[in-house]
């Protein structure tokens, strides 16, 4: 009777484990080239203190509330337990199509600033109307990259630092 019991419990911890590694398969997503290459380009930039591989990058068609451009264009998610997955941000199709390389780098640097180094959003605005940081809660019009194109990069550069 004895043998029996612990039978079954090496049997419970066995699903257990089995459960517990497919789960985590699921969360590992199939990596999207387009996306991995602007991810070296911040690599590169950033002389890899961003773009760390761990972070998964992909499309979703659409985000949700597409009525509001500004804030639907990716979105980081990040797991409180480490063990379920790692990181993963989501991009708008079509809002990706919509934007220019340039504008491309500056938001997939401010979703990997969340996601790498879970950073926040700094919602300082300069005197002109543009955000201060990359890290605004809204991502910068074209203008304003172009007119802070340095400020916006010098700030990419330190990546996880502050
Ligand atoms: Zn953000």
């Amino acid at each position: 009777m004895l043998k029996h019991v612990s039978l079954i419990r090496i049997l419970f911890y066995l699903t257990i484990i089995i459960l517990a590694v497919s789960c985590s398969k699921k969360f590992q997503f199939k990596k999207v080239q387009e996306l991995e290459n602007y991810r070296d380009v911040i690599e590169r930039i950033t002389k890899g203190k961003l773009g760390l591989k761990g972070t998964n990058l992909y499309f979703v068609d659409d985000l949700k509330n597409d009525n509001d451009f500004e804030t639907t264009l990716a979105t980081c998610y990040s797991y409180e337990v480490k063990f379920i997955g790692d990181n993963y941000i989501e991009f708008s199709k079509t809002a990706w199509q919509r934007l220019n390389n340039i504008q491309r780098l500056v938001l997939m640097s401010h979703e990997l600033l969340h996601c790498d180094c879970n950073m926040d959003h700094k919602d300082d605005i300069l005197e002109d109307g543009c955000p201060a940081s990359v890290m605004h809660t809204f991502a910068p019009r074209l203008e304003c990259i172009e007119k802070h194109l340095v400020r916006y990069f010098d700030e990419i550069k330190l990546g996880c630092k502050e």
